[in-house]
């Protein structure tokens, strides 16, 4: 990937790529997810709802009951008006405090009441239907539609105990009854018993005091406020009934779920995505080897042919006997080896690299000095660094410690980063080889005031057939497998490579290896 037409290709085919992969994988998947998230919400909405119904099906037959038991004691009283005689009605409905039945002008008021249980007789009933009108106007309206209505009036009200009087208009005459209850015998007697059946094992009903929210009685016991639902209790006004299920409530259920689900499908979404980008990375990358390994090819056949026409046409020129002077005979003979070697050199770096990342390399170490290996490369490089006018510095340290190496592998690593030196560098032809030691390694720095590598290209440069795309590269030619090679030799041998590089700067190449510890071995 050399030229920025090719970049911009790249760039073009993996936006191609991104977009068909966000058509045919993401975009589905989001939008199922979106769908999911939305019905998700609904169906727990919907659970909700009908819980919510369910409750007040069990609030709403509780009312019932409690109206229907309210209406069968209208019916007696009414029967047992005429005798006046309310004993056995009142040891039968403990509930029912007393009877008192008021004249149409709320003028006199006649009282029934059981001997055990009076009930105290300051509460003018008259008096306080006076002031009801509008529940009196009710009364009346409903009886001449036939139909006899029960309406709760609080007579006295405590935090403890509060009195209620349920009153009504009787069929034959003109009056008004007042059944004046018990509050506290009546919930827990006549409709405790009823939430306790209607309950069952599932539901957890209870009597809540309005104000103050304590509970009177409950099927279970159960803390303050912890009703999912509640209703006013139709003919005790102060009072509400509540309900919720036993253990964990619906919304509870439906919420752990909404959130379990939501999760899940996010969770989902996130490996989908990342799968995606994975499959985006390979293929882009895919793509780039595609495109190098093609451009290596051109390269490749390139450095063949370079040394080839050379080697054939100094050849052919001393074959004709055309040169003259012993000088130039010898200049061209040198051109050739120098020619024979390049071609040896890119024979073996090709065939190294069929056998890299195979592990079908054989190595052979034993302890080896790296100022030698840097001394043999460079004494074969000397004639080039002399005819290129390159400035030539050697700092090797005398009691360099030895590593543990294959000579062999060594040198073509060395050979690599010193002819990238020479081919990389422009006007100012400069070469530094430096060993030293740090800590437990030893260390070779091979320097350059060539044109420099930018920081974006660092990594890789260490890649198979990776090229850098600048001027020079497309004059000094290369196969793009001399760095990758010998990064994987420092490699295998536990060493590190490193580059400090600046476009224009030069480049600094370090290659560190575990020095040889005879104890070790
Ligand atoms: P090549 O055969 O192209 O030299 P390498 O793997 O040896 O392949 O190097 C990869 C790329 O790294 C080169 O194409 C070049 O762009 C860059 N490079 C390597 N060494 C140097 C250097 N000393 N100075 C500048 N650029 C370098």
């Amino acid at each position: 990937m050399n030229n920025p037409k090719k970049i911009g290709q790249y760039f073009h085919r993996g936006r191609k790529i991104g977009i068909l992969l966000l058509l045919i994988v993401l975009l589905p998947v989001l939008f199922y997810s979106g769908y999911e998230i939305s019905t998700l919400n609904r169906t727990e909405e919907m659970i909700g709802s009908v819980y919510a119904r369910q409750l007040d099906v069990v609030l709403f037959s509780v009312n019932q009951y409690m109206l229907d038991v309210a209406s069968s004691w209208a019916t007696k009283t009414e029967i047992l008006l005429g005798s006046g005689s309310f004993e056995e009605f009142f040891s039968n409905n403990p509930s029912v405090r007393g009877i008192v039945v008021v004249d149409s002008s709320f003028g006199s008021e006649r009282i029934y009441s059981t001997r055990q249980h009076p009930f105290p007789r300051v509460i003018k009933v008259g008096a306080i239907l006076a002031t009801q009108r509008k529940l009196v106007e009710r009364l009346f309206r409903y009886r001449r539609l036939s139909y006899r209505k029960l309406e709760p009036i609080v007579l006295s009200s405590s935090k403890d105990s509060s009195t209620i009087a349920l009153v009504f208009v009787p069929e034959k005459r003109p009056e008004y009854v007042a059944l004046i209850l018990d509050n506290r015998q009546c919930l827990t007697d006549v409709i405790g018993k009823r939430l306790a059946d209607a309950a069952g094992d599932e539901f957890v009903l209870g009597i809540v005091h309005t104000p103050t929210h304590a509970i009177q009685f409950s099927t279970q016991p159960v803390a303050e406020a912890s009703f999912a639902r509640e209703r006013r209790l139709w003919l005790f006004p102060e009072y509400s009934l509540g309900i919720r299920l036993q253990g964990e409530t619906i919304e509870d259920l439906a919420r752990g779920r909404f959130v379990r689900n939501l999760v899940l499908i996010l969770l989902l979404d996130i490996i989908l995505i990342a799968g995606a980008w994975l499959i985006f990375r390979t293929i882009r990358k895919e793509m780039e080897l595609i495109d190098l390994k093609s451009d290596f090819v051109s390269n490749i056949s390139h450095e063949l042919r370079t040394p080839l026409a050379l080697i054939r046409m100094f050849a052919e020129t001393l074959e004709m006997d055309r040169v003259k002077t012993k000088e130039k005979k010898m200049e061209y003979y040198r051109t050739i080896l120098r020619e024979t070697e390049r071609l040896t050199r890119l024979v073996n770096n090709i065939l190294s690299f069929s056998r890299m990342g195979k592990n079908a390399r054989q190595y052979h170490f034993r302890p080896l000095s790296l100022n030698g290996v840097v001394e043999s490369v460079l004494s074969v490089y000397s004639f080039t660094l002399s005819e290129q006018k390159f400035n030539v510095v050697t700092e090797l340290m005398p009691d360099l410690p030895l590593v543990s190496a294959d000579e062999e592998a060594i040198a073509e690593a060395v050979h690599n980063v010193i002819d990238n030196a020479i081919k990389y560098s422009a006007e100012e032809k400069f070469l530094r080889v430096v060993t030293s030691q740090k800590d437990e390694m030893a260390t070779l720095t091979i320097e350059d005031h060539g044109i420099g590598i930018a920081e974006e290209h660092h990594k890789k440069i260490f890649e198979k057939f990776y090229r850098v795309s600048h001027g020079l590269v497309h004059t000094a030619k290369g196969s793009g497998l001399g760095l990758a090679l010998v990064s994987s030799i420092v490699h295998d041998h536990r060493g590190s490579i490193r580059v400090r590089s600046t476009p224009g700067g030069g480049s600094v190449f370090v290659l560190s290896f575990p020095a040889y510890l005879k104890d070790a071995q």
